[in-house]
């Protein structure tokens, strides 16, 4: 029977561990923290966006090579992994395309997971850390790892590396991956916190914390258009957060670690032009020139939103509407359309659902997600240089890619 060790009980662990059981391998998972899946349990708040019925695969997925992600994802699909799910009795809903279990509950996604591969028999060891994959001439493996009863090591004929990246290390994803791989010959490309808060420089910020508004980001390195995104901005003490944030803070995260000069432009108006804008607001201060600065947005934006807008166009809050020249009235349609942020930083990993970065593709085949330097030897989920965008991205590719590797493992031959 083959041997198949898998590093790492979380999404694309569990994952691999079913599939390569399901083929009748002795299937082995190493989990360094008490229980599988902590990772999961976080997911979605909670309820686990676990896959997206829209997900485009050729503009979700960012890092590696191009069309690598769009390759793994056409091996194991979006409808595969609904099937992997409804196979084991996990009942989806579809809000909108974001996929989540029936029950809303992520615990569900976890607990199916594991119910299915101790039924498969698969041993799930937790407390074990692994801290070295060995391969031997013969193209075996040994895994030398610490477990509470001491230092063990548990020969294999294949290896999944499943340990996740950096991002949310409390769940027990605290990096260690990286240096398995490296170790065996494996590039990393540095990881860094991306789907994560961003800090911004300037007082304003404090002024605007708590406010919730819709609007776009556009994130520039350099001066050159890098990102853009939609939905609801959430201004914080330190500087922006929200889901259009996330989705361009890989961006900042590589810009600033390259050096990189890096702004962004927050629209609070993304549907209109700025002549737009500038027609509605003449209009409105020819409409209610007895309102004071003050009173003269209100109903457009949240009040201290407004304040500051009117503020940094150089607009008295206490005079009259009807004074407010021309000039100004330009500068407060521009501040609406692209107030400008300094970005100096983001969150750290602690806050960041996910990496950017990590095991070069290229040394990956994405037919099989074997390593091309280690026969034998197979990497998934986030540990690799590919990042997805919110949404059930990240997800589907622990899914796919444990998937592939658990399939491709069974099915070698030595
Ligand atoms: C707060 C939060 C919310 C999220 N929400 C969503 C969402 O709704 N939808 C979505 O698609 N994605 C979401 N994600 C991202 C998603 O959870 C991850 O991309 C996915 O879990 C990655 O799967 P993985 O198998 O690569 O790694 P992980 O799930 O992190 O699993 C890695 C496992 O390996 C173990 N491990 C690591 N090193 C060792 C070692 N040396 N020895 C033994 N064990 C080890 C870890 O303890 C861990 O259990 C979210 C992430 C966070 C943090």
């Amino acid at each position: 029977m083959k041997k198949i060790v898998i590093v790492g009980g979380g999404a694309s662990g569990l994952a691999a561990a079913i599939t390569a059981a399901r083929k009748g391998c002795q299937v082995t998972v190493l989990e360094h923290k008490e229980r599988p899946g902590k990772k999961i349990l976080a997911t979605g708040n909670g309820r686990c966006n676990l896959t997206n019925l829209r997900l485009d695969p050729d503009t979700g997925y960012r890092g590696g090579t191009p069309g690598f992600a769009t390759s793994v994802l056409s091996k194991v699909t979006v409808e595969e992994t609904l099937a992997f799910f409804e196979d084991m009795g996990l009942p989806v809903r579809d809000r909108d395309g974001y996929v989540y279990p029936r029950s809303a509950q992520a615990a569900a996604v976890a607990d199916t997971l594991i119910l299915e591969a101790e039924h498969l028999g698969a041993r799930l060891l937790c407390g074990v850390h692994v801290r070295q994959v060995e391969q031997r001439k013969n193209g075996a493996f040994l895994v030398r790892a610490a477990s509470p009863e001491g230092d063990i090591n548990i020969p294999a004929d294949c290896v999944i590396l499943a340990t996740g990246s950096k991002a949310a290390p409390a769940t027990g994803s605290d990096g260690s991956g990286y240096g398995l791989a490296e170790a065996l010959g494996h590039t990393i490309i540095p990881p860094l916190p991306a789907l994560v808060q961003v800090i911004c420089r300037g007082k304003v910020f404090r002024q605007l914390a708590g406010i919730r508004a819709e609007g776009e980001v556009r994130l520039y390195l350099d001066g050159t258009l890098a990102a853009r995104d939609r939905g609801e901005l959430q201004l914080t003490d330190y500087g922006i957060s929200g889901i259009p944030v996330f989705q361009v803070s890989r961006y900042a995260s590589v810009g600033l670690a390259e050096g990189r000069k890096v702004e962004a432009e927050l629209d609070f108006w993304p549907d209109r032009e700025e002549s737009q804008v500038l027609s509605f607001l003449r209009e409105r201060r020819d409409r209610l020139p007895y309102r004071t600065g003050e009173e003269f947005l209100t109903g457009i934006f949240a009040k201290k939103l407004g304040c500051v807008l009117l503020s940094s166009s150089g607009i008295s809050l206490t005079d009259p509407a009807g004074q407010i020249p021309d000039r100004k009235l330009e500068r407060l349609a521009g501040q609406i359309k692209a107030f400008p942020a300094q970005i100096t930083g983001t969150k750290s990993f602690d806050s960041a659902q996910i990496c950017c970065g990590g095991v070069s593709v290229d040394q990956v085949d994405p037919a099989t997600m074997e390593s091309r330097l280690v026969p034998g030897l197979y990497l998934t989920g986030e540990l690799l240089d590919i990042d997805g965008i919110c949404g059930g991205y990240n997800l589907q590719w622990a899914w796919s890619t444990g998937i592939l590797a658990g399939r491709s493992a069974a099915g070698r031959n030595h």
